[in-house]
């Protein structure tokens, strides 16, 4: 197991292009740290750098507090894993899980004994004598897992893995990946677009945008605590619903129908934005259903239902509040009908809000 230090890390290319700034982060040994964001913000550039496959361009990085900016990629104990599997298609599954361990001159039955636990693990052993034209997508992925398992490195980068599998595979394959992290303990970081198995993975995410980190935090702090708009939408799906609104004497005024903040906002904060454009927001699933009376400490809301989907556990009801498009997830006995009207309220505790101009979140209370 490693730890690892990026200090100021940046990424410029030839071309120019600047894909990494200023990224910061101290990982402790044997976690499982997840790179998030959308496509082209600066993971995988930020991944291969530690991999020591992109030279940095500013910035320190260290492996267990020793400079490993000019260590070449065997030298650091890394292990890769690519989303193209990157296996050896002349190869039998035996030979692609053996073949880094003799170019490291490894005794043969050592090899043996090694790729024999590592099948086992992966639920490869049936299939030991197959070339990867052979096996169905996950087993080729679980190949090129048992590659990087079978070194016993201390860190393993993985650079969105479970893309080319479809959805099932893709759940059965999460849940292995996290086994096989808490039975090796290697320190590992892990690059994915998806934020459903950045939460379901990580001890803690990296959430990127633009080159730049976001946010650093566990998985709950991100849900519940995130620190802008950008990771407030990001986190949680479907993303959390933003309506634009003033904030005067007080009050949010989201289109000319009043919301009384002292109820979920201290005053000092209230007083601090006051004639501010401000962002209310709140998850789908924090909203309950208006029946008979309106729902106490909460705030109440009429909107018109313009689209219903039945998920099985629960629907989500696509509506227009106050001309702004919202969803929210309602039990399906709750359900509303399409273009009839429709009434649900937030609880004051769940309420974010956030300065439209920073997009940083403001916090309620002191
Ligand atoms: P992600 O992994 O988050 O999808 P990447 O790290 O692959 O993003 O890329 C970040 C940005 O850097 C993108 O805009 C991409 O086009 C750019 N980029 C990647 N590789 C190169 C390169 N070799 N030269 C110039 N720009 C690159």
């Amino acid at each position: 197991m490693a730890y690892l230090t990026l200090r100021g890390i940046n990424k410029i290319y030839p071309n120019g292009y600047h894909a990494v700034h200023d990224f910061n982060l101290e990982i402790e040994k044997g976690e499982f740290i997840v790179f998030v964001g959308s496509s082209g913000c600066g993971k995988s550039t930020t991944l291969r750098m530690i991999a020591g496959l992109e030279n940095i361009s500013k910035g320190e990085f260290y492996i267990d507090g020793e400079r490993a900016n000019e260590k070449g990629p065997r030298e650091r104990g890394v292990a890769m894993v690519f989303q193209s599997y990157a296996l050896y298609p002349h190869m039998t599954v035996y030979d692609n899980l053996a073949f880094g361990l003799e170019l490291q001159g490894v005794d043969d039955d050592v090899i043996e004994q090694r790729v024999k636990s590592t099948a086992a693990i992966l639920g490869l052993t049936d299939y030991l004598e197959r070339l990867p034209r052979e096996l169905s997508g996950g087993q080729r992925q679980r190949v090129a897992v048992g590659r990087a398992i079978i070194r016993k490195v201390d860190i393993f980068l993985m650079d969105e893995p479970l893309s080319n599998l479809d959805a099932k595979q893709r759940v059965t394959m999460r849940s292995e990946i996290t086994q096989i992290h808490r039975e090796t303990g290697a320190t590992t970081i892990y690059v994915t677009h998806d934020q459903t198995e950045a939460m379901t993975m990580a001890d803690r995410i990296v959430v990127m945008k633009d080159g730049y980190v976001q946010q650093v935090g566990t998985p709950y702090d991100l849900y519940f605590e995130p620190t802008n708009m950008f990771v407030a939408g990001f986190i949680g799906e479907p993303p959390m619903n933003f309506i634009e609104s003033r904030l005067e004497n007080g009050k949010l005024d989201i289109n000319s129908n009043i919301v009384d903040l002292s109820f979920a906002a201290d005053r000092e904060v209230l007083e601090k934005y006051e004639g501010k454009d401000i962002v209310f927001g709140f998850r789908p699933e924090a909203v309950k259903v208006v029946k008979d009376e309106p729902v106490e400490n909460a705030y109440n809301f009429s909107c018109v239902v313009e689209l219903v989907e039945l998920l099985g556990d629960n629907t989500n009801v696509y509506v227009d509040i106050y001309g702004t498009s919202s969803i929210l997830k309602v039990d399906p006995h709750e359900s509303p009908a399409i273009n009839t009207g429709f009434e649900f309220a937030v609880p004051y505790g769940s309420v974010y809000l956030f300065d439209k101009e920073t997009e940083k979140r403001i916090k309620l209370r002191k």
